[in-house]
């Protein structure tokens, strides 16, 4: 098909996004705050036709799809997204469905935080971390305390979870940063998102990469997080969002499987794309995006990038 042909045709864009910061953070200049995430709600409503995901979900399956539609999903649970994104949102009468990983609500810290906060507060010039095989880190700038987070960041990510989460508490004590206030959601302000009429959706309790787990522990983390949910909104919760999101990478067919038999109608993934009606679709796998430009006509370029892009390829879930 060609690519005019593509971009005239019914797709489903859905956007992820993790924070919006009431102010800009000097560490993460690319953040979304609230001055971004407020110019890309106007764009998306006069560009797109918003939709909740859920509802997105059901057009799909019956090929009502509108043109141009477009979600908007926040991953992990932070407590901006009750204090920032909620407020903007009902200001220009937009919905967004939350992914949350039920073992940070109140007070918990997921282990990139930790390793963040570690970094942003170590009183340098050097992080010693010799101790645990991370070397010593050089932290006297701030490009060096960027590039000291990435570098932490990338070395620990895919190790197994406990080891993974050692090592950034580690990181934290070692730096010497004062425990803070917590970056999460507690649970009076998930049930102030639900009772708004946003969607809530299920991200597993601990947030591991579902692939290192043993499909027993795999199958545990996710139908614990979707009761936890449940429990507390006294409402069924019938999406979820595979933690870090990559097909292959981070969750496979046997995962699909799980999800589908714990009673989701869909799930969404990390890797770019459109969805598109018809029996292609794997309402188990839609795939996301992140537009992350801060220029308008730069938001939009890659809006239709994305909808360009051809369907990622998909295992057969058995
Ligand atoms: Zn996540």
């Amino acid at each position: 098909m060609s690519k005019v042909s593509q971009i005239g045709q019914a797709s489903l864009s859905i956007l992820i996004y993790h924070r919006v910061l009431a102010r800009p953070d000097p560490l993460f200049p690319g953040e979304v705050d609230a001055v971004l995430f407020q110019r890309q709600l106007r764009l998306l409503k006069r560009f797109y036709t918003p939709l909740p995901l859920a509802h997105a979900v059901q057009r799909l399956r019956d090929g009502s799809l509108p043109p141009r539609a477009v979600c908007i999903t926040f991953d992990d649970g932070y407590a901006d997204n009750a204090q920032v994104a909620l407020p903007l949102l009902q200001q220009h009468a937009l919905h967004a469905t939350f992914f949350i990983a039920t073992g940070y609500l109140d007070g918990g810290q997921m282990w990139n935080d930790s390793v963040i906060e570690g970094v942003r507060h170590a009183s340098g010039p050097v992080l010693d971390l010799q101790a645990v095989g991370l070397g010593r880190l050089h932290v006297d700038t701030l490009a060096r305390r960027q590039a000291a987070i990435a570098t932490l960041l990338g070395q620990l990510k895919y190790l197994p979870f406990a080891q993974r989460q050692q090592l950034a508490m580690h990181i934290r004590r070692q730096a010497g940063a004062r425990p803070r206030p917590s970056a999460m959601l507690s649970t009076a302000q998930l049930r102030q998102l639900h009772a708004a009429g946003m969607g809530i959706g299920a991200h597993t309790v601990s947030h591991p990469i579902l692939a290192t787990l043993s499909e027993r522990a795999a199958r545990l983390d996710i139908a614990n997080g979707k009761r936890h949910l449940e429990d507390a909104l006294q409402a069924p919760v019938a999406l979820f969002a595979y933690p870090n999101g990559k097909m292959g990478v981070d969750y496979g067919a046997p995962h699909v499987d799980i999800v589908r038999s714990l009673g989701f109608t869909a799930a969404v993934a990390t890797d770019w794309g459109v969805a598109r009606p018809g029996a292609a679709a794997d309402l188990l796998q839609l795939p996301r995006f992140t537009p992350w430009d801060r220029g308008r006509l730069a938001f939009l370029w890659r809006m239709r990038q994305n909808r360009l892009r051809p369907p990622p390829a998909r295992p057969d879930a058995g």
